[in-house]
């Protein structure tokens, strides 16, 4: 099935590099659908003598893996005991002096929220060649999924990512919260345990209470959910439906146009509205609200 795939893509005329041995890749799976992999991450994932992955890497993605690839599970899942961060690297770095050709494989893109620098730089210690292949991250290509773009003309010009959760756990200290309330959209990720703490911090900066918010569990999966609510509302209606993360959450006008823009609701026959912001014109609010103005 992988060689037909692969012969079929016939990458042989892009002359791309070796994943050669005794280096490391760095490579971005994207959110879930393997449909959304990179050429050069198939081209990785063909070569790899092992495959370093994390927990958010979809299995359909690891099967595309050359026959008698090692697979190493590396990934970090809440609350189970998993391997610290520097042992991943020290791992990195023991398989490419032992000459293997190395895939490490990560959710999404590998510099967004993915400590995909961290490791990189291990390996720039470690004297060890890399390469970085991006992938598309869940904050853009999770939300397209769920009919979501993260700018739009009519409503905002720019976009904020924001982590939910820091490395001890909690809601980040260091966050300028007022500076976050006047993003007209926001992208946070590894947000829903703390939503609650979130959205109140927003909210007390001047971030409006009906403020739009979806929530995307599992998004480009077959098991994605949208939930679209309120920031007032966000956390009571992730626990109502039970959400579990993956999730990741916008904040913001843009998820006003899930209305016209839910590709997958219309296949699955949803009548798409061509205009979805025509409601917001009619009542004269500033498709963009700036905090507190309105
Ligand atoms: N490097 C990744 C992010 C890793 S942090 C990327 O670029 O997407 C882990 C967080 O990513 C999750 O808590 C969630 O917020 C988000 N995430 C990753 N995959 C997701 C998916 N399929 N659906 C929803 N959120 C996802």
């Amino acid at each position: 099935m992988t060689d037909r795939l692969a012969s079929r893509l016939d990458t042989e005329g892009l002359a791309f590099p070796d994943l050669a041995p005794g280096s490391v890749w760095l490579v971005g799976a994207g959110p879930g659908d393997p449909g959304l992999l990179s050429l050069l991450a198939l081209h990785a994932l063909r070569q790899a003598d092992v495959v370093v992955y994390d927990a958010l890497v979809d299995q359909r993605v690891l099967a595309l893996a050359r026959t008698g690839a090692e697979l190493d599970y590396a990934g970090k899942r809440g609350g189970r005991p998993s391997p610290q961060q520097p042992d991943i690297s020290l791992r990195l770095i023991r398989l490419a002096r032992a000459g293997k050709r190395v895939l490490r494989l990560k959710g999404g893109d590998p510099f967004v929220f993915g400590r995909g620098g961290e490791e990189a730089l291990a390996l720039a210690g470690a004297g060890i060649p890399f390469r970085i292949v991006p992938g598309i991250t869940a904050g853009i290509g999770g939300l397209a999924y769920a009919g979501i773009p993260t700018t739009h003309r009519d409503t905002n010009s720019a976009v904020a990512f924001v982590t939910g959760h820091a490395s001890d756990g909690e809601v980040p200290d260091g966050l300028d919260w007022e500076a976050l309330a006047r993003m007209p959209v926001l992208v946070l990720y590894m947000a829903l345990k703390h939503l609650d703490a979130i959205a109140q911090r927003l909210m007390a900066a001047g971030k409006p209470a009906d403020e739009p918010v979806a929530i995307v569990t599992k998004a480009a999966t077959p098991e994605q959910r949208v939930v679209e609510t309120t920031l007032a509302r966000a956390a009571w209606d992730a626990e109502a439906q039970g959400l579990e993360p993956p999730a990741v959450i916008a904040v913001g006008p843009v998820v006003r146009l899930r209305a016209g823009l839910d590709w997958i609701g219309a296949a699955l026959g949803r009548e798409l509205d061509p205009d979805p912001l025509a409601r917001d014109r009619l009542e004269g609010q500033p498709l963009s609200r700036k905090t507190g103005a309105s």
